[in-house]
């Protein structure tokens, strides 16, 4: 149990200094893993998103199978992007519950809850989601990581656009790592 809880946390910070939302690249990785292993039965409706990702990155014998069954399938829709229609999207709301209580159990620990509010990113949506699970006590470290995360967004976004103004478009990244903080990493939410 002891080494379980350190492989624990060694993970999540080990997922916390690529500087990208910890949570976001959680379900990230879960979500290639998921597509990487997919079986033919594991989906029957799937949304935009998940219909596209899994034509991407799922094994073709699989992919081909699924798109098949659905083509054949008079009744069937596309789904809407909620894990109570597409099976894909179930799947990752499943994970991320699980994982937020896995945070929120993590940051009991002041260590831990210290190393994260100095060092730890968390994106907007996740950053809230993480704060609503947390003890009333616990949660200012956690506001104070997302209003510093906020801050560097804004300061990023505020140098772009003046450069813009002055004529130069390079640096184009910028506005995906402001929509990843806004709205979580492409693809791994709805
Ligand atoms: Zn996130
Ligand atoms: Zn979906």
């Amino acid at each position: 149990m002891r080494e379980q809880e350190h492989a624990m946390k060694l993970s999540i910070t080990s997922i916390a200094t690529r500087n990208a939302c910890l949570l976001c690249a959680a379900l990230r990785e879960f979500q290639n893993d998921l597509l990487k292993h997919l079986k033919p039965d594991d989906c029957r409706r799937f949304c935009n998103t998940h219909g596209w990702l899994m034509a991407n990155a799922g094994p073709a014998e699989s992919v081909a199978a699924i798109f098949l069954t659905a083509i054949l399938n008079q009744d069937w829709r596309p789904a809407s992007p909620v894990s109570e229609e597409c099976d894909l999207c179930s799947r990752m709301h499943k994970e991320k519950e699980r994982r937020l209580e896995e945070i929120a159990k993590q940051l009991r620990e002041p260590k831990l809850r210290s190393w994260l509010h100095d060092y730890g990113t968390l994106c907007l949506r996740h950053g809230r989601e993480v704060i609503h699970k947390l003890p009333e006590a616990l949660r200012e470290s956690i506001q104070e990581l997302i209003s510093r995360n906020s801050a560097e967004t804004v300061e990023t976004l505020e140098d772009f656009l003046q450069r813009v103004k002055e004529g130069s478009h390079a640096g184009g990244g910028v506005l995906g790592r402001a929509a990843e903080f806004l709205v979580a990493q492409r693809g791994t939410e709805s």
